[in-house]
Formats: C-alpha cells, sequence, structure tokens
C-alpha cells in the first residue's frame, strides 16, 4: 500500500476501542521526507478537534523549542504513538498501541528519517525498544543520542522529556531546550 491508501485507511479506522471517543483521527502533519521526525504520544482535546498533532499547550512549546535550534515545524515531520485522543487524555492500553502499531511503521518506513525523536517516556520506550535497545526510564535517556541501525541505513533515536511535562513542571523547560541542541547538529 502507499502512503495515501493508508492514510485513508487510518482515517476511518476502527481496529481499537479509540475510535468510539474521537472526533478526527490525527493521522500526522509534515512533509513525507522529513529528516527529523518526532513521536509523541497521542493526541489530546484540541488534536482531535482539528486533526493535527501538537496544536495545543504542548504543540505550542515543541514549537518553540524547534524554531530555538533553527528549525520551522513545517520542516519536521510530527505524529504520535496511537492516532486517535484517548477519553479523558488517559494513557492509552496496551491494547490500543499494538493495534495502532502498524501505521507509525509504516510512516517511519515510507519517510526513513535521519532523526527520530521520541517525546515521552512511552513514546521513548517504544522506539529504543523497536529498535533492538533497552529502555531505561526517562530521567536517563533524555537528551542521549542513540545511533542504530535499520532497513534504510543509519540513523539516530534523540528521546526528549514530553514538552507538556515542563508545562506541568517548569523546571524542565531548561534541560528540553538543552536536549533539543543535540538535534541542531543532526538536523543541517
Ligand atoms: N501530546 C501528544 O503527545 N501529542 C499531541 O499530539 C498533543 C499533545
Ligand atoms: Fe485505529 Fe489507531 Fe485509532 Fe485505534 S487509535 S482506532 S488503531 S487509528
Amino acid at each position: 500500500m502507499n502512503w495515501e491508501e493508508v492514510e485513508k485507511e487510518a482515517l476511518s479506522c476502527k481496529k481499537c476501542e479509540l475510535w468510539k471517543s474521537r472526533t478526527n483521527v490525527v493521522f500526522g502533519d509534515g512533509p513525507k521526507d522529513a529528516k527529523t521526525m518526532f513521536i509523541g504520544e497521542a493526541p489530546g482535546f484540541y488534536e482531535d478537534k482539528q486533526g493535527k498533532p501538537f496544536v495545543g499547550k504542548a504543540g505550542k512549546l515543541l514549537t518553540e523549542l524547534l524554531n530555538k535550534i533553527g528549525i520551522q515545524r513545517n520542516e519536521v515531520y510530527i505524529t504520535n504513538i496511537v492516532k486517535c485522543r484517548p477519553p479523558n487524555n488517559r494513557d492509552p492500553l496496551p491494547e490500543e498501541v499494538k493495534a495502532c502499531y502498524p501505521y507509525l511503521d509504516f510512516q517511519i518506513n515510507h519517510i526513513k528519517p535521519k532523526v527520530i525523536v521520541p517525546l515521552g517516556r512511552h513514546a521513548a520506550k517504544l522506539i529504543l525498544e523497536k529498535y533492538g535497545l533497552e529502555f531505561e526510564g526517562i530521567s536517563k535517556e533524555h537528551g542521549k543520542v542513540h545511533e542504530v541501525s535499520t532497513l534504510f541505513g543509519k540513523i539516530y533515536i534523540i528521546p526528549m522529556y514530553h514538552p507538556a511535562a515542563a508545562i506541568y513542571n517548569q523546571y524542565l523547560r531548561p534541560t528540553l531546550e538543552k536536549d533539543f541542541e543535540a538535534i541542531r547538529n543532526l538536523f543541517k
């Protein structure tokens, strides 16, 4: 299947229970040949309403963090582990993550990014383990550059704290800013 076919399928997907409470499927946003891919956890209230990832408060901070390292939001591809909003923003259940995973896997293999930035511990665990690495907790992994081999070549995985975490804990923002600097060098 090509990108359009997969996206079309996702937009009416009922492979897990999350379809029942969603307004819009949030497939992803950005160029399909982006060098850098950001992976969050799940759409929130505004994302569900607009059908676009990271358009709420966390998205505003993500855009600011990108701009600070000289990157425009429309230069990167942004998506989430699950494409539909969990009720009341609860964590996605393991079976929901599993059901939705083929979409993310397809997106990564099609985009073939040089850099993957998982946002938050759930995305960090999923992506590190996908490439055979052990996840030791986000407080250990944030800002670390992991080099891995994929079917489409050598890539870098740099886990970050979730921008939403920095909204609740203002002390995380300087850490996020510092960690984002690692992306700047690889983005060129
Ligand atoms: N948080 C996420 O993980 N993803 C979004 O799209 C918005 C907020
Ligand atoms: Fe389908 Fe993923 Fe939405 Fe579940 S979260 S209904 S698997 S698109």
